[in-house]
């Protein structure tokens, strides 16, 4: 341990590592030619009980490539399984090592992951290896959502490691560091189910719950179910919050759905410019599985392979297991529904819940779909009592009457529409912008885009240059996983 690592503040507890050796591989980062820290997220830094000064040294750079490990360290890969486009896979962690689990100075715990950091024994076929520009994106994107106040995994730092990646043409290769509550995946107790020992599958269950559901009272003979449920709610509310900012993840397999609540992997997720339900970016989504409107649905098919793999530890009874999972996914579907009518409501303006704010908020929906509007900005034009096209004129009606009979002032209305209305996100033509500039090794462009999503509800500002959507028009935005 050298002296300079020690003022970095680094803090693990490793607990993950205590679970039964089946559910991780003790691993190493393959060392980085000339690792150069490209971005540092300072404020996370901090909360994280890391002195930003330190981490930007030369040292942090090593550190972040995987070169060197910070003490206390205890580096892994996680094993799990997963439904990937509805089909089961064993995968693993194949591009990412675990360094443990930092200690905040408020008592919380985080994953400190290195993703990108080279082969491990899940990396199959794979290099193990990622490249800049899908690491920044991730970065980019994961604030974004923080900053939203959409649950989320985190961005601490991109390196580049000095080395060239092969994909269709050789590529800057990148390690992106994440913070997470943890990697704990739908998919992780689907590989623990798959292993039919019960006592593994129930190592992992206390774990979890100990770990993200400490209300759960671990001598309650229901807390599995408990589980389940608490697991149910914090994906309705995620889902919901995904939804109402057009938030498209784009590959909702069930390794890529964390037991915390967080949005996690973010590979060719992207935010919708105009308002089309049937909008999917990525690539290999051909048949729009994880479009925009299927993923309530689909966060509900990831939960019954949670639910399914969890039933050995609900009942020994199989037949009655199955009767209180099902209840659950049926609760989530009441929960996802009402999360979503009562965020839309504030999105709208109005306090008092009132038969007909569901419809009229689907009106207005359609409105946009019908005419092509930009789902964030019409939004903000609500929020900001600016005009919309003519189109919207009978529903504006509507709406205005609806928020006249609850007795605010416009004043108080629009302010509190603005509070949850997001002035700007990351528009993916100026995503693009910033990755292709820091590609080029100019990273003004993608700091000045960080520096305008971490404000995102703030109307005050003139920002008209991220507001606009792409002067290239819509529909033909393809993302990729960049794996
Ligand atoms: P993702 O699409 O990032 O959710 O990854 C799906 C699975 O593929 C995970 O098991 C990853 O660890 C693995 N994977 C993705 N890219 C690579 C790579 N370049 N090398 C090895 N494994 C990879
Ligand atoms: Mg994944």
């Amino acid at each position: 341990m050298s002296s300079e690592t020690d003022l970095v503040g680094w803090k693990f507890d490793n607990t993950y590592v205590r679970l039964p050796p089946a559910f991780y591989v003790k691993a190493q980062p393959e060392p980085a030619t000339e690792p150069r820290l490209v971005v540092v997220n300072r404020p996370l830094a901090r909360e994280l009980g890391l002195d930003p000064i330190h981490l930007e040294s030369q040292d942090a750079a090593q550190i972040f490539s995987g070169n060197r490990l910070p003490p206390g360290a205890s580096p892994i890969a996680q094993a799990y399984a997963g439904h990937q486009f509805g089909h089961f896979t064993m995968l693993g962690d194949g591009r990412a090592i675990l360094l443990g689990e930092q200690i905040t100075p408020e008592g919380k715990r985080f994953d400190i992951q290195l993703k990108g950091s080279g082969r491990t024994p899940f990396s199959r076929r794979g290099d193990g290896k990622a490249a800049l520009g899908p690491m920044l994106r991730e970065f980019i994107i994961s604030e974004a959502m923080h900053h939203l106040g959409i649950p989320t995994t985190r961005s601490l730092a991109v390196v580049a490691t000095g080395d060239m990646i092969l994909r269709e043409t050789p590529l800057r290769g990148a390690v992106l560091v994440r913070v997470a509550s943890s990697h704990i995946r739908v998919g992780t107790f689907e590989y623990a189910a798959c292993l039919g020992d019960r006592t593994l599958l129930e190592s992992l269950a206390v774990y979890t719950i100990a770990r993200h559901f400490p209300d759960i009272n671990p001598e309650d003979p229901q807390r599995f179910l408990l589980l389940l449920q608490g697991v149910a709610t914090r994906q309705a509310r995620l889902v919901a919050k995904w939804m109402l900012s057009g938030f498209i993840h784009g590959v909702m397999n069930t390794d890529n759905m964390a037991l915390s609540g967080e949005t996690i992997d973010y590979g060719p997720c992207a935010f919708m410019d105009e308002y089309d339900p049937n909008t999917a970016f990525s690539s290999i989504d051909h048949a729009g599985r994880y479009a925009y409107s299927q993923q309530p649905l689909i966060a509900r098919w990831n939960l019954a392979r949670f639910a399914e793999a969890l039933l050995p530890l609900l009942n020994p009874n199989t037949e009655k297991a199955i009767v209180s999972a099902n209840e659950i996914l049926e609760d989530f579907s009441k929960i996802y529904e009402e999360e979503w009518l009562s965020q839309m409501r504030v999105r709208l303006g109005l306090q008092e819940p009132r038969e007909g704010d569901a419809d009229l908020a689907r009106e207005l929906l359609e409105k946009m779909y019908a005419e092509k509007a930009d789902f964030t900005n019409t939004f903000r034009a609500l929020a900001t009592g600016s005009s919309l096209p003519e189109g919207f004129e009978p529903w504006l009606t509507k709406w205005r009457t609806r928020l006249a009979s609850e007795g605010r002032t416009q004043t108080e209305c629009l302010a509190a529409m603005q509070a949850v209305t997001p002035a700007i996100i990351p528009r993916n033509h100026k995503v693009e912008e910033a990755l292709a500039a820091a590609n080029d090794g100019v990273l003004s462009v993608l700091e000045e885009l960080l520096v305008a999503l971490d404000v995102p509800y703030d109307h005050s500002r003139a920002r008209e240059k991220f507001q606009q959507p792409s002067p290239a028009g819509r529909g033909n935005y393809r993302t990729f996983c960049g794996t």
